[in-house]
């Protein structure tokens, strides 16, 4: 047997993990966590137990499909546990400029795609009953830094308004974005209604004891070490330190992590991973509480370099990415913190309490990718950030492809994979951008 391999890092200390301590049970830690310690075979094997790798284990438990899933991590250590819970139906490619590269046709079945994930994820609260996890369907606000970003979204607005009869958008005046907010940061903006927000960890973690009470075994601290198989074999044989598994069909879901092990390394290149960082505020006084975002919506910023924010537990969260630093580092905090003061002047003298980071997987063409990567292995990874929503429904598709199905895909759908051209020059590539862009937002271009 191998040795056993430690976690790259400790889970982060984020406020998510925190609010599921203070909870009476101290969070429910998962009772089937423990390690796999024996020889398995099963049908399908999961590897991966974020929204990804757990809702693909959970369509094929509804399928009736012997199953496990398999995580080098407690369940959510990786992005699923330290998000932002913003839930959302879209990609970073707009409606517009998918119709403009695609055709109309493909732009419409991407948009019920993107508005698919936000109902499996409303499903997946209400059939696991995760209260807890205090899903929100408030809507997501778009808020932009100047008049041309407005006009800019304004129109998007329109074309999918007429285009794909969405009517889920609306435009807000600057005096109603800042009744909204708070900020007096903004020119106006646009109300995506079908968005929410979630508890991304409580979230996660519902999801394992769903599966796991309906009898899908999960094996935390258990990385997959070597994927093999032998010339002429039908199964896949995937070893741990504990054990191996046997399995005919394996979903790998391990997205922009997949490098903790070299089994999983080659669906790393498939992607850019970049950092994303997080802030949470001590609790906010009432004065601050009745003024800052009233609606209890998810707010993102027009820059090119985005910034984020949501109020939580009387918090301010304030998020972006960060492509200079890497996780576990404390480098682009002070940055945050900066720019939302900026925003907010109000919380100059506000405490920050939590700070995190964490890898989000882009992809070359911004769009995620389900796909069979021989006929024994399939993967969905690569969702540009924007992974609560569309991980959960991906994961489900992935799960279909593996038991041969054909479900719609269109543009996600990958014929294998694709590995990011130059990929050994994404970290420096990916920092030349991010300062290019920080340029352009900094001279207001
Ligand atoms: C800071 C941050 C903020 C974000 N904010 C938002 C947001 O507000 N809204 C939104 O929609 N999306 C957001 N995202 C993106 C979203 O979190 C992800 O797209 C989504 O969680 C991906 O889920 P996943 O299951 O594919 O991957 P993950 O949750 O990362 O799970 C991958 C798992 O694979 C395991 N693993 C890797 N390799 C192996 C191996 N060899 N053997 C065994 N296990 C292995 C890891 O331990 C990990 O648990 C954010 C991401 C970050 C990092």
């Amino acid at each position: 047997m191998l040795a056993p391999t430690t976690p790259r890092t400790p889970p982060p200390a984020t406020l998510w993990r925190a609010l599921a301590d203070a909870a009476p049970d101290g969070g429910a830690a998962l009772s089937a966590g423990a390690p796999l310690g024996r020889d398995l075979e099963v049908e399908v094997a999961v590897i991966g137990a974020g929204y990804s790798g757990l809702t693909a284990a959970y369509a094929l438990q509804k399928r009736g499909v012997d199953c496990v899933v398999l995580d080098a991590n407690p369940v959510g250590w990786g992005a699923s546990g330290r998000n932002g819970g913003v839930v959302s139906s879209k990609f970073r490619l707009s409606f517009p400029t998918i119709d403009k590269l695609h055709g109309l046709d493909t732009a419409k079945r991407m948009h019920r795609l993107a508005h698919e994930g936000v109902r499996v994820v409303e499903t997946l609260v209400d059939e696991f009953k995760l209260t807890r996890a205090r899903f929100e369907a408030t809507g997501s606000l778009r808020c932009a830094h100047t008049e041309s970003a407005l006009a800019a979204i304004r129109a998007e607005a329109d074309w999918v308004r007429t285009h794909l009869g969405d009517t889920t958008m609306t435009a807000l005046s600057r005096a109603g974005i800042e009744h909204e907010t708070g900020s007096k940061g903004f020119v106006g903006g646009v109300l995506s209604a079908d968005a929410g927000t979630i508890l991304p960890l409580e979230y996660v973690r519902g999801l394992a004891r769903g599966i796991t009470q309906r009898g899908v075994p999960i094996y935390e601290s258990t990385p997959v070490q070597q994927m093999l198989r032998r010339p002429g074999e039908q199964h896949v044989t995937l070893v741990t330190p504990g054990g191996t598994v046997r399995a005919k069909q394996v979903i790998v879901a391990t997205n922009a992590y997949s490098d903790l092990t070299p089994a999983t390394a080659a669906y790393q290149r498939e992607l850019v991973p970049f950092r994303s960082a997080m802030i949470a505020t001590e609790r906010l006084s009432p004065e601050l509480d009745a003024r800052l975002m009233v609606e209890r919506r998810s707010y993102t910023e027009t820059r090119r370099m985005m910034k984020w924010f949501r109020k939580v537990d009387g918090r301010m969260l304030f998020g972006g990415r960060d492509a200079f630093g890497k996780e576990g580092q404390t480098t682009g905090f002070d940055a945050l913190q900066r720019a939302m003061v900026a925003l907010f002047p109000d919380l100059a003298g506000v405490r920050v309490d939590y700070r995190w980071s964490g890898y989000v997987g882009m992809t070359f063409n911004s769009l995620p990718h389900v796909g069979r990567s021989d006929d024994a292995t399939t993967f969905c990874l690569g969702y540009n950030g924007a992974g609560v929503a569309m991980a959960s429904l991906l994961g489900q598709h992935a799960a279909a492809l593996a038991l041969g199905g054909t479900p719609e895909l269109s543009l996600l759908g990958a014929p294998g994979l694709r590995p990011v051209p130059f990929h050994s020059l994404r970290a420096p590539g990916v920092r030349l951008v991010a300062a290019w862009y920080q340029f352009l937002d900094a001279v207001g271009a």
